[in-house]
């Protein structure tokens, strides 16, 4: 397997359009990297670069120490899966696998060997005889799988490919892509708009905003610290509040629902009196308790709706237009338009620049 460097990769499209500034990182050796953030941030040119299907404006990729730039995506030793796996749908799913196989010569014997073996680990056995249209939506996105292991390829790159599954063989199939990257252990670069499938699968997460790497970090730093209100924002479901709040004093944040005053060694001791912060909270650290008194650190809000997902609830707040979500057990006894006062766990807040989103 292999490593991926982009460096300083830049796409502009013909039309002048800025699709990817700047690109600069390393995909170690059999990481699970994943390419995270909204529709038309740069993913897919990002990726389509390193497959060499979009030509790079400015910088180098090279994989395994070579630089790719001029080489052909056949020539590159990866295999990508797409959204739409377009299977061929006159071939057998056996035939489906075999066919970049036999494009490139492969010998017989050793076809047949490597169909085995991924249809194994796919569980694909029972239907390698069948054509594509006697397969479930999810057999036919494992066929894809199928035929990009077969290739034994470097990469392995893949497009959104679970967009197109309902939500549950979503779930299915993401458990089988992690299952397969730890018995394949394969270098993969994996793109998605969806922040849970990166969070689950990812080593690493890159979450890309504007064509530009807002954060790299492993999901648990990524998710405790936020380089900055965009990631902490996509990041999380439901995602990381982020209240406009002013500082008054060392220390002490306000806003008209209430003052909090921040625990030392939290970072806002530093902050000069009358700068404007976003105070980032996630929804478990709205304590699961909200108050019909006002006390000391505590924020006046107002009860919107209230999420119930069974295991646990999500209320919705507001204060002035700002929504506040908390997670809650599922019994937590308020009601829509009701006021409380909020208590915080003072020691998680984040505090963001609202000029240009950087963490302070
Ligand atoms: P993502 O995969 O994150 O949704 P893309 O990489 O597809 O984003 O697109 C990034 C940006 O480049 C978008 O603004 C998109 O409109 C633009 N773009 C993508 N493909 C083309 C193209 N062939 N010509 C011009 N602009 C494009």
């Amino acid at each position: 397997m292999a490593e991926v460097t982009l460096s300083h990769v830049r796409k502009v499209y013909p039309n002048g359009a800025v699709a990817v500034e700047d690109f600069d990182l390393t995909i170690r050796d059999r990481e699970f990297l994943v390419l995270v953030g909204p529709s038309g941030c740069g993913k897919s040119t990002t990726l389509r670069m390193v497959a060499g299907l979009e030509e790079i404006s400015s910088g180098t990729i090279s994989i395994d120490g070579q630089v790719v730039n001029a080489l052909p995506p056949k020539a590159r030793d990866i295999a990508m899966v797409f959204q739409n796996y377009a299977l061929y749908p006159h071939m057998t799913v056996k035939e489906n696998m075999a066919f970049g196989l036999k494009l490139r010569h492969t010998p017989k014997r050793e076809i047949e060997q490597r169909i085995d073996e991924a249809a194994e680990v796919l569980g694909l056995k029972p239907y390698l005889s069948r054509l594509p249209k006697q397969l479930s939506g999810g057999q036919r996105q494992r066929v894809a799988l199928g035929r990009a292991i077969v290739r034994q390829p470097k990469v392995f790159l893949f497009d959104e490919p679970l967009s197109n599954l309902d939500a549950k063989m979503r779930v299915e199939m993401r458990e089988e892509i992690h299952r397969l990257h730890l018995r394949l252990n394969a270098t993969i670069l994996y793109v998605t708009h969806d922040q849970t499938e990166a969070m689950t699968l990812g080593d690493r997460i890159v979450v890309m905003e504007h064509g530009r790497i807002r954060q790299v970090a492993d999901p648990v730093t990524l998710y405790n610290e936020p380089a900055n209100a965009f990631a902490a924002g996509f990041i999380g479901t439901p995602p990381m509040n982020l209240l406009p709040m002013e500082v008054v004093a060392p220390g002490v944040l306000q806003c008209g629902a209430g003052t909090l005053t921040l625990p030392a060694g939290n970072g806002g001791a530093d902050l000069a009196s009358g700068q404007k912060v976003l105070m980032g909270i996630r929804p478990e650290h709205l304590m699961a308790a909200c108050l019909e008194r006002e006390e000391a650190n505590t924020l006046l809000a107002e009860v919107d709706i209230i999420e119930q997902m069974g295991a646990e609830a999500y209320v919705h707040f507001k204060i002035d237009n700002v929504r506040l979500t908390a997670r809650t057990t599922p019994d937590w006894a308020v009601r829509h338009g009701q006021r409380r006062w909020l208590r915080l766990q003072l020691e998680k807040i984040r505090l963001f620049d609202p000029r240009n989103g950087q963490r302070l």
